[in-house]
């Protein structure tokens, strides 16, 4: 199956929620996806390997900046990531996770707290993906726990010495910038550092053997003694609050994979059901299998819709940490119970890459737990409703104040 479905998963006609400059991105980005990636990306997938050969026309796209409008970043909406995203993750779930560790985690961050003179070098190369960014916070033994980051930044003359660990940072093996969480041995608070390719004290390797997301390159990666001069540091960031104000944001966008990756699988299923057959009929003609596609259908009409919501209220300067993280975790676990619905459509071919479901089933994985894992985000939204961090040890000492919204 090479040429991919055509798109029939809208039922409550949501392409109307973007504008006519969204919708011109989501064409954009549907006929790259279409046409260039998904007839060469399982060949990636079965290697485990990045295509590289995309990333050109990932440049032509004009999506690489993120919100920023400026250093030639094309300051996308909201929606307007958006539509790129659930595009990208029709097709494929690791270019979507791409774009979004690129310009959602890297850009961002630079754009919103990188210094002038950062930006102006910079952004221009990320923008078009000539420069690729990667964004390291996680560590082997601090995950969900991020906070607790053992990652060192010692002052010397002249700039810092990075020592410590990182492990799953997406894009790390190539990137040519990692923005890396430290703590500083000045103030004992994190900060952010660019960390470029080639620094003598900088080492990433690929975590093998990984089957969600194949075709994204997540390392560990060790720091050794690695200068970083005091002009790579960003001056924007002062505390953890910083890195957890971005994660914030880029949640508000990962909650939007997932929408992605099942209208694919609801559009692939759709294809397979009505053209193969079965005791001398359409599988689409069995009641079994409508059952399935109609619980298909609305699941991801209402992952749609409270995306949607959840991107106003960003756009409003309104979304709460706990709004982000109850549709992150909503919708990505919704994502599961949809690739496995459209798994049984499949039979054999279910569990078979070029059908695409299986990709998913196994990609929607990724989705569930990095960003916060659907246990820690749905404790985090607990929170704004109750007043207890249950997801702290001593959880029930832990009241905060009551919820305000
Ligand atoms: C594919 C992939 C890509 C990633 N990309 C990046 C990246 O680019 N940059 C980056 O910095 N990080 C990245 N991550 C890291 C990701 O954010 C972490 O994996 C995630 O936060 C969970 O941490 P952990 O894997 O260490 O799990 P742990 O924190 O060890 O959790 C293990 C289990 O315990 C549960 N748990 C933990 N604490 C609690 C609690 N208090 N209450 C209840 N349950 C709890 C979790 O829900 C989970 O089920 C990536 C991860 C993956 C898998």
């Amino acid at each position: 199956m090479t040429v991919f479905p055509p798109a029939r998963h809208d039922a409550l006609e949501l392409e109307e929620l973007f504008t006519p400059e969204e919708k011109a991105i989501k064409a954009r980005v549907r006929a790259f996806a279409e046409q260039h990636a998904a007839p060469i990306i399982n060949k990636y997938w079965e290697k485990a390997e990045f295509p590289h050969e995309l990333r050109s026309k990932f440049g032509e796209l004009g999506i690489g900046g993120a919100h920023i409008k400026s250093h030639g970043c094309q300051g996308l909406t909201t929606m307007g990531a958006a539509a790129a995203i659930v595009e990208l993750g029709r097709v494929d779930g690791s270019l979507s996770t791409f774009f979004l560790v690129h310009s959602y985690l890297g850009v961002m961050t630079l754009g919103l707290l990188g210094s002038e003179a950062q930006k102006a070098e910079l952004l221009p190369g990320l923008s078009n993906f000539s420069k690729v960014a990667a964004w390291a916070l996680t560590e082997p033994s601090n995950g969900s726990d991020a906070s607790a980051l053992t990652t060192t930044a010692r002052k010397v003359p002249g700039g810092w010495i990075l020592d410590g660990r990182k492990r799953w940072i997406g894009n790390a093996t190539f990137a040519d910038v990692v923005i890396v969480w430290a703590r500083s041995s000045e103030t004992g608070q994190v900060n952010a550092f660019i960390v470029r390719k080639g620094n003598p004290g900088f080492r990433a390797t690929k975590i093998e053997h990984k089957i969600s997301l194949r075709c994204v390159q997540n390392a560990d990666i060790h720091l050794t003694g690695a200068f970083v001069p005091d002009a790579d540091r960003l001056p924007g960031v002062e505390s953890f609050a910083d890195a957890a104000g971005m994660l914030a944001m880029s949640r508000c966008m990962v909650a939007w994979q997932p929408v992605g990756l099942v209208t694919g699988v609801y559009d692939m299923v759709l294809r397979y059901t009505s053209q193969r057959r079965q005791f001398g009929a359409p599988l689409a003609s069995f009641h079994l299998v409508q059952e399935r596609l109609a619980r298909m259908q609305a699941t991801i009409q209402a992952m749609y819709l409270m995306c949607h919501r959840l991107s106003q209220l960003y756009d409003a300067g309104r979304m709460s940490h706990e709004q982000a993280s109850l549709v992150k975790a909503w919708t990505t676990a919704r994502a599961r119970e949809v690739v496995a619905l459209g798994r049984e459509c499949l039979g054999g071919n279910g569990i078979v890459a070029d059908f695409l479901v299986a990709k998913a089933f196994v990609d929607a994985e990724a989705y569930y737990t990095y960003e916060g894992t659907y246990d820690v985000n749905v404790l985090v939204a607990a929170r704004g409703q109750t007043g207890y961090a249950a997801f702290k040890t001593a959880g029930r000492a832990n009241k905060a104040p009551p919820p305000t919204h």
